[in-house]
């Protein structure tokens, strides 16, 4: 067993993946079981949250500062539970306006340091989306992966022996504007999806808010943090199985990928295949 496991080891090319996200519980919520599952894998995982995430609570005991604070120790707990190697935070104003060309070159920065063969992000093409922090880290998070490899784009870096690389692949996560095209089982990872969404205290407030309304969530003890593990199980568990079950899997994510070509995404025949009404490429399951 150990001598298979092994050369299957061997066989799996070790990627470096990284997720971009606005808040620090995006990837909890909308990745966490495939970022587990790629961990385990042996691929190097990085995340990079772009804010600090410091409005997103209910309380109003807290500064701003306060919370980034807490959020911040708490992504870092979640992140361990995962498997991520790093965890960066830029430190943008949460739910304010982010300067798009800024946050590229940064990303692209990113992307190229970090060697990412895979982009993990928002779908900034998704209807009905209102938080303008994850349309506009979605967006220039899919532009840096596919500028990074031009050698002309702030050229600056090279100074920091930072170099063009060729980010090869997009997966948007959560609200999808298309329909998914890669289908994670996460039934060997949920449990610890869960277990790192309840390191956040706002899931624990969303938690609280819908089943739990008595619990104080800045305050929780050890038999209502059970309480609230149970419901965070039924939640969770339940939005795994629904996208899971199109597949015939118990668990999933749902993902939109695509590959990048330097500049573009490499989809102009699948997308005009589907514009004369041919059904999309059957869905990947992994
Ligand atoms: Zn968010």
């Amino acid at each position: 067993m150990v001598i298979n496991s092994e050369v299957n080891k061997m066989d799996i090319k070790i990627m470096n993946i990284l997720a971009i996200f606005a808040h620090p519980d995006d990837l909890s919520i909308f990745c966490a079981g495939t970022l587990a599952r790629w961990a385990n894998e042996g691929h190097n995982v990085y995340a990079l949250c772009v804010t600090n995430g410091e409005v997103g609570t209910l309380r109003r005991d807290l500064t701003k500062e306060q919370v980034a604070a807490i959020r911040e120790k708490e992504l870092r707990t979640a992140n361990e539970i995962i498997g991520v190697k790093e965890t960066l935070i830029l430190g943008y104003p949460d739910a304010g306006f982010i300067n798009g060309s800024e946050l590229r070159e940064k990303l692209v920065y990113y992307v190229r340091k970090y060697k990412a063969d895979r982009v993990v992000t928002f779908d900034p093409w998704v209807s009905y989306e209102v938080h303008p922090d994850h349309l506009i880290v979605g967006r220039m998070a899919a532009e840096a992966a596919a500028f990074a490899a031009f050698p002309l784009l702030y050229s600056h870096q090279s100074k920091e022996n930072i170099e063009p690389y060729n980010c090869s692949e997009v997966w948007f996560m959560g609200l999808l504007g298309h329909k998914p095209n890669y289908f994670i089982d996460i039934s060997s990872t949920l449990d610890r999806k869960i277990t790192a969404a309840l390191k956040f205290e706002a899931t624990l407030e969303l938690l609280a808010n819908l089943f739990a309304p008595k619990i104080d969530p800045s305050n929780v003890s050890e038999k209502e943090l059970k309480k609230l593990t149970k419901h965070a199980n039924t939640l969770y568990r339940s939005l795994a199985e629904v996208i899971g079950k199109s597949m015939n899997l118990t668990t999933a994510e749902a993902f939109y990928v695509l590959k990048t070509l330097p500049g573009h995404f490499d989809n102009f025949q699948q997308s005009i295949s589907e514009l004369l009404g041919n059904p999309p490429e059957k869905p990947k399951i992994y």
